[in-house]
């Protein structure tokens, strides 16, 4: 398993997507784009990194992309779910974001 997840500030939307070829990932992609993959190797650092992830309302920093890959629906939904806590603890808009899953 693996989820693709996009997250949009300030609107704090956080789209969820488990289809990898799903061709919204591919259309939504910007150059110069924040992407981080999270597998087993990187995740605790990201999850130590991402306290220092900064959102703006300006093109290069209004968003991000998310791969979490670690082999488990679960622990991938918990990883995604620490980040936005992490997040939601600076920014007040991620503190009840809008979650969908697309696909
Ligand atoms: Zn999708």
């Amino acid at each position: 398993m693996m989820i693709a997840v996009y997250l949009n500030y300030p609107r704090s939307r956080v789209c969820v997507h488990h289809n990898p070829g799903c061709s919204k990932i591919q259309q939504a992609k910007k150059p110069g784009q924040r992407r981080f993959r999270i597998d087993d190797q990187s995740r605790d650092h990201h999850i130590e990194g991402c306290q220092k992830w900064s959102f703006l309302a300006t093109s290069e920093t209004n968003d991000m992309w998310l791969q979490i890959d670690l082999r488990d629906y679960n622990q991938e939904v918990i990883t995604l779910e620490e980040i936005i806590a992490a997040l939601g603890s600076r920014y007040r808009r991620f503190a009840r974001p809008n979650i969908s899953r697309h696909c």
